[in-house]
């Protein structure tokens, strides 16, 4: 697989030969609730990684794992929880939560390590004083420690300019004692009411940059594989991530790969507070459903920004629909029919080639399209449909049909029949009133100990396509897809 690097500037291939693959993303820092554009930055990191994983991938399936942190604690946290009046930690952990179950709503994987900084200070401290006895870092009086960045000369190699540039065209953070005006924070001494930890250069906290350098090292170790995040991300806080890092491991490469996503507009429009523009993940799950927002995304390749219009959300809508009737049951019909193999080389191909998920949705549209043409002739579609499903959980669209698509599969004629063999009354009943009052008589019968009629009634409905499982709060029932 092929990735776009923005260290090298090339289109790089990924290094598979351990046969596991490490990805670090930034995270939120949650002092507001999530929006889109950190919906976005996941989905992409989550089709990666769920690709990677595939069996089906030319590699036979990575091991991927897969870290993505939260800042819980920095300036706009406390500023925001003094807004507020309340704890910045608190506001941190209930923003978090929300996040979390908002990722779950929209079908993103659980990334398998979700460090937080406050649980990460100790592993952070000691990079820092790694850093300083390297050289390449200093303490002022006040009690902040600085990256000395004229001790790293290839600093800003991964934004492709040098340190001349970046001084005449960058207003350095303000700090006292800074030696240099791009000489960013590791350890920023406290505050009074701020939240803080003792360290070696008195009570403090951590710099932004500092945090992600620290974990994505804990879980990945010193050199890893591909280090994600948005093109926002690159200057300052991943060329300092290099910088940090390099320092503190006599110069071994940290990231082999950075992988840059687009950010997400609003109607041609950057999205921001001050425009009033922002669209939340809460308001976006009101509004469409999480497969649309994820074709929406995979519409776009990574790199580029992605649009968000009201008509962009229709088409992935329609785009939606147009695959979930690909899937709707079809006959058995003649043993020819749709060959899906060459669909799916188009769309490993597609995701080989630097993760051109528009190629890829196009191959599945195509595989659609000859699934509907086919059915219509008659011609056998199974081995397509199951192929379509797999492509397209592949890039983490479920696909779900509603609750009437599932039950125009039910046989009518066939429920109301064994209704009446066995006395259960079914007249001006539907058929999934029918299959709930068959499954009455089965705990009626079980409560009489009459096991024989109860397995008679699940195995019949068994037989008709209905999956029963019981539950704790008794029997749920499906229809069986084929
Ligand atoms: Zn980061």
């Amino acid at each position: 697989m092929r990735l776009t690097n923005t260290l090298s500037g090339r289109v790089d291939p990924l290094d598979i030969s351990r046969g596991e693959v490490g990805i670090y993303v930034c995270g939120v820092t949650p002092y507001d609730v999530a929006h889109v554009g950190h919906a976005m930055s996941l989905t992409i990191y989550d089709v990666l990684v769920r690709y990677l994983r595939w069996p089906g991938n030319p590699h036979g399936g990575l091991r991927v794992t897969f870290v993505s942190n939260y800042t819980d604690v920095d300036d706009k946290l406390i500023q925001r929880g003094h807004e507020l009046e309340r704890d910045p930690l608190e506001l941190a952990s209930a923003n978090i939560d929300a996040w979390e179950r908002e990722q779950q709503a929209l079908g993103l994987l659980a990334p398998d390590v979700r460090p937080r900084v406050t649980c990460e200070i100790p592993g952070i401290i000691a990079t820092i004083e790694a850093i300083v006895a390297a050289g390449a870092a200093y303490a002022t009086p006040a009690g902040d420690v600085y990256f000395r960045v004229r001790a790293k000369p290839d600093y800003g190699k991964l934004s492709h300019r040098n340190i001349e540039d970046l001084r005449s065209g960058t207003r350095g953070e303000p700090g006292e004692g800074k030696e240099f005006p791009l000489d960013f924070a590791l350890w920023k001494a406290a505050k009074p009411g701020e939240p803080a930890w003792p360290s070696p250069w008195g009570p403090g906290r951590p710099g932004w940059h500092i945090e992600c350098t620290t974990m994505a090292q804990r879980y990945l170790g010193t050199t890893f594989d591909i280090h994600g995040g948005g093109v926002d991300l690159i200057f300052p806080h991943h060329e300092n991530e290099i910088a940090q890092a390099e320092a503190a491991a006599d110069g071994q490469t940290f990231a082999r790969l950075w992988m840059h996503n687009g950010m997400v507009q609003r109607d041609g429009e950057k999205m921001s507070k001050s425009v009033g523009n922002v669209v939340t993940v809460e308001a976006a799950l009101d509004r469409w459903t999480p497969d649309a927002i994820r074709l929406f995304v995979l519409n776009s390749q990574y790199r580029s920004p992605n649009n968000l219009t009201d008509e962009a959300m229709a088409a992935a809508t329609r785009g939606v629909e147009r695959l979930a009737t690909a899937l709707a049951q079809a006959p058995a019909g003649a043993p020819t029919g749709v060959n899906p193999e060459p669909y799916r080389a188009r769309f490993v191909q597609a995701m080989e080639d630097d993760l051109a998920t528009p190629q890829a949705l196009a191959a599945l549209f195509d595989l659609a399209r000859a699934i509907n043409r086919a059915r219509d002739a008659g011609e056998r579609v199974a081995e397509a449909q199951i192929a379509l499903r797999e492509l397209a959980g592949v890039l983490g669209l479920s696909l779900a049909e509603s609750r009437a698509e599932e039950l125009a599969r039910l046989d009518a004629g066939a429920i109301s029949r064994l209704a009446s063999q066995l006395d259960v009354a079914c007249s001006g009943k539907d058929a999934a009133q029918t299959v709930d009052a068959l499954l009455e008589r089965r705990q009626t019968a079980r409560a009489e100990r009459d096991y024989a009629l109860a397995d008679r009634i699940r195995e019949a409905l068994t037989g008709l396509g209905v999956i029963v499982e019981d539950t704790a709060e008794g029997p749920r029932w499906s229809v069986r897809r084929d």
